[in-house]
């Protein structure tokens, strides 16, 4: 049985134009221009952004487009392809945490978050469509969110640096759409660079672009979406991170990214034992992170492998986020030859990275399709990520 494709990425000026031309059927006229921004995977560094530790997260050439024109009067007006025909309309000083509700919580909340932060924005109309599938880890959130705030930036003259557009649309993600994600989508979303991965640093937000060459040496980075979202997600989000938060509070520390390694083994000790293996996740992430990053940078792509299978093991025993679908999708691509492979994403579901010879790909793809078929899963949907550009003005 062949695996469900996700929709591929067709080039940015067709779809700039298919944009403005769905603007014009809805509102008339033509959108004074088009925006993408970029859903991603993250290579390593799983739920380190929270404890101010360190990612290595890479655009996705999936994207998500907003065809927009300034208004003068107030009103912002909302619409998406995927949502039918209804359009959002409410007066951007109406906007407030719960005036708005369902998937129009992510741009309204951004056009919220710029105003909260007391940046001259004023009404708009948009149309958003998108290729990043909803719900598969991939980040079409961030997408969303960081699409509508690098228009706004523009429509606005605002110039804003891009951490600072990434600390609105975390805002916008955290305090009007309700959910707690830490700053590692909306940065990727917005400061990757094509054939790179971006090297993170969570609190700072200092990041650098690390070189991710996947094709000179013959592989590939497969995305297997394994379709299920276990509902325990989105309560065990936020205890895990109060979890991080007690230990950092009982180790007198700031955040967990401030224990270094070589003090784990005695704050392991000191800690209870609930809390110590979330640390020692944390801990040992971090250390994966600049590991993967001197790796890539020096070229080794195929050292990557082992680094991505020992962080699901650690995700998958020690955070404990993994599910039997996920470790199914890493064990099975393991076994029938990636370098490597871990989930990505929150956990819970989601979607799986494997590192893969190119030519083996088919051949990964097959085995964890008939294994997740065996286990009476529904078919993954996989696709090929290639590292792509941030967010940015495409018409
Ligand atoms: P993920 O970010 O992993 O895809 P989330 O649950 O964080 O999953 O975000 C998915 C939600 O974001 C959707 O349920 C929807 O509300 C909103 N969303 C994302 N993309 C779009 C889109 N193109 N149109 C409308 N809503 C969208
Ligand atoms: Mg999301």
């Amino acid at each position: 049985m062949s695996p469900d494709l996700h929709p591929g990425r067709v080039p940015d000026a067709p779809d700039a134009a298919r944009s403005a031309r769905a603007f014009g059927a809805l509102y008339g006229g033509l959108p004074d221009g088009v925006w993408a921004a970029p859903g991603r995977v993250n290579v390593i560094g799983e739920h380190t952004d929270y404890n101010d530790g360190f990612a290595l997260p890479m655009a996705l050439p999936q994207t998500t487009r907003v065809a927009a024109r300034r208004r003068d009067d107030g009103v912002l007006r909302l619409h998406s392809a995927r949502e039918g025909d209804r359009i959002t309309e409410i007066r951007v000083a109406d906007l407030a945490p719960g005036t708005v509700s369902g998937w129009a919580r992510y741009p309204a909340g951004t056009v919220w978050a710029l105003a909260e932060a007391g940046h001259p924005v004023g009404g708009a109309d948009l149309h958003i469509d998108s290729t990043v599938p909803t719900g598969a880890g991939l980040s079409s959130s961030a997408a969303l969110e960081c699409a509508v705030a690098v228009a706004y930036d523009d429509l606005y003259g605002l110039a804003l640096p891009r951490p600072e557009l990434a600390r609105i649309a975390q805002r916008a993600e955290n305090a009007f759409a309700g959910v707690p994600c830490g700053i590692m989508d909306q940065m990727a979303s917005l400061c990757c660079a094509e054939g790179a991965a971006l090297h993170l640093d969570s609190r700072t937000l200092e990041h650098r672009q690390v070189p991710f060459d996947l094709a000179a040496h013959g592989l590939v980075l497969l995305v297997i979406d394994t379709r299920v979202q276990h509902d325990l997600g989105d309560g065990a989000y936020a205890a895990l991170r109060a979890g991080c938060e007690r230990a950092a509070g009982l180790l007198g520390l700031p955040a967990l990214r401030d224990l270094p390694a070589d003090r784990l083994g005695e704050a392991l000790a000191a800690l209870p034992a609930e809390l110590a293996p979330l640390v020692r996740h944390v801990v040992t992430e971090d250390a994966r992170v600049a590991e993967a990053a001197a790796r890539l940078a020096a070229g080794d792509t195929p050292a990557l492998g082992p680094l991505l299978t020992a962080g699901h093991a650690s995700l998958r025993d020690d955070y404990r986020v993994s599910c039997p679908e996920t470790d199914l999708a890493v064990d099975t691509a393991v076994g029938a030859g990636a370098l490597g492979a871990r989930m990505t994403g929150g956990g819970f579901g989601g979607s799986v990275i494997a590192l893969v010879p190119a030519a083996l790909a088919p051949s990964v793809t097959g085995a964890v399709t008939a294994a997740f078929a065996r286990a009476g899963h529904h078919p993954p949907a996989v696709l090929t990520a290639v590292p792509s550009r941030g967010a940015g003005r495409v018409g």
